[in-house]
């Protein structure tokens, strides 16, 4: 099956590496999409599977506060995380993930190769290396990619992970182009992955 012109290669990537319109006000460093990671998977032929934005499907545009970008970015962030990090939400993200679980067993079922997933450090939701806890930017997770990497070892699925800045455009270019580098041409899994 799949005997196509599909290269049967795909990478799970934040919504707002492809949509910064999604991202909360104030925070946004480019038009539309990081375009430079962008191009690096179109150079590879890698199918891109965007995630949904969990901050706009759960806060909205607003993130709940019409006065957010006043505040410190950092202060922000984490009165974001606090409200990210509640039951309703939670469950929301559960959803989501379990979703991304199906359909990234099912990829792997029929051979192809799910390459990983790029998040977004210091974000209270999307961050894989660092988040936003408390008015500082701290090691951790943001609250969705916690909530996707322990569905995905619930349903066996391995799942290399790092994280970009926005704000840190060739240091993050740099870091996507290692990661498909190891991926293209070995060797081992980042210490990120599940
Ligand atoms: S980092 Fe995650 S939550 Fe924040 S704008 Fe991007 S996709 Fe949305």
């Amino acid at each position: 099956m799949f005997d196509d012109a599909r290269s049967k290669r795909v990478i799970v990537v934040a919504h707002c590496l492809l949509n910064q319109c999604a991202i909360s006000d104030g925070t946004a460093d480019f038009p539309s999409q990081f375009r430079e990671i962008v191009e690096l998977l179109l150079e590879h032929q890698i199918g891109i599977i965007q995630l949904p934005c969990p901050e706009l499907l759960c806060l909205g545009l607003e993130r709940q506060d019409a006065r957010g970008a006043s505040r410190p970015l950092l202060q922000e962030n984490s009165r974001i995380r606090n409200l990210m990090d509640s039951e309703q939400p939670r469950n929301v993200l559960q959803q989501k993930a379990e979703e991304l679980a199906s359909h990234l067993s099912d990829y792997q079922r029929h051979g192809f190769v799910v390459l990983g997933l790029l998040g977004v450090d210091r974000s209270p939701s999307c961050g894989v290396d660092t988040t936003s806890i408390g008015g500082k930017e701290m090691p951790g997770k943001g609250v969705f990619i916690e909530v996707i990497e322990k569905t995905l070892a619930r349903h066996g699925v391995g799942l290399c992970m790092i994280g970009t800045k926005t704000g840190e455009k060739e240091r993050s270019v740099e870091r996507v182009k290692r990661f498909l580098a190891e991926r293209f041409e070995g060797p081992s899994p980042s210490k990120s992955s599940v």
